[in-house]
């Protein structure tokens, strides 16, 4: 399996502090995704769902962990996998939340298992008018698991979307819903600031092929 990052706490994904897990590799070539640089299985980021666990077990051991937040890239792209990894991370946290961009419609119950909550369909740009979890207003946030749904409801009613930005080894990493145009105006404000020295935008503008 392929992951790129985990970060925590992620507090803009989903209700408290959640672990999110970035899976690497996606077919769909939205435009104006936010995470191009996700699109293809890289070498380096090849792992298995037992290291994804043993790594998250470390932040478990210290943390308190509301829930995960699993995106991408596409993680029902690499669907046995991820039901390995669900599999595991139940035994932290049942509140699992799961981006797509395929249709509910289109994945079997198998590849469901285990994912509390289901935000699907892919991103158009065109219709990003900041939805509260969602990149695009044709997306759904669909509660799988009924015991859920009382904390999900709360939430809808009450957050809105926020940005978090992390600083990580390989720069600044901006997590949450963003406005279309978003990348541009970061490497801009990174440039001028020289805020995530080390942020290999290059990499980004390659891929957006
Ligand atoms: S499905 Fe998500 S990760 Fe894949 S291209 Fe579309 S927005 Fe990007």
């Amino acid at each position: 399996m392929y992951v790129a990052r985990i970060l925590y706490p992620v507090e803009v994904l989903g209700p408290g502090k959640r672990v999110g897990i970035w899976f690497c590799g996606c077919p769909r070539r939205c435009k104006g995704c936010s995470n191009p640089e996700l699109w293809h299985f890289q070498p380096r980021y090849r792992t298995t769902p037992q290291e994804i666990y043993a790594l998250i077990l470390r932040i478990a051991n210290e943390n308190e962990i509301d829930g995960f937040t699993i995106t991408g890239g596409d993680p029902l792209y690499q669907p046995e996998a991820l039901a390995e990894l669900i599999s595991l991370l139940r035994g932290i946290s049942e509140d699992i939340l799961v981006y797509t961009g395929y249709r509910r419609e289109e994945l079997s119950d198998e590849a469901l298992r285990g994912i509390a909550v289901l935000i699907d369909g892919e991103y158009i740009e065109e219709r990003n008018t900041d939805c509260l979890l969602r990149g695009s207003d044709n997306q759904r946030i669909l509660i799988l698991e009924e015991k859920w749904k009382d904390r999900y409801e709360r939430y809808l009613s009450s957050a809105r979307n926020q940005i978090q930005n992390f600083m990580t080894g390989d720069g600044v990493i901006s997590v949450g819903i963003h406005r279309p145009g978003f990348l541009g105006d970061l490497n801009e404000y990174i440039k001028r600031t020289n805020y995530g020295k080390g942020l290999d935008t290059s990499e980004r503008k390659e891929k957006k092929d």
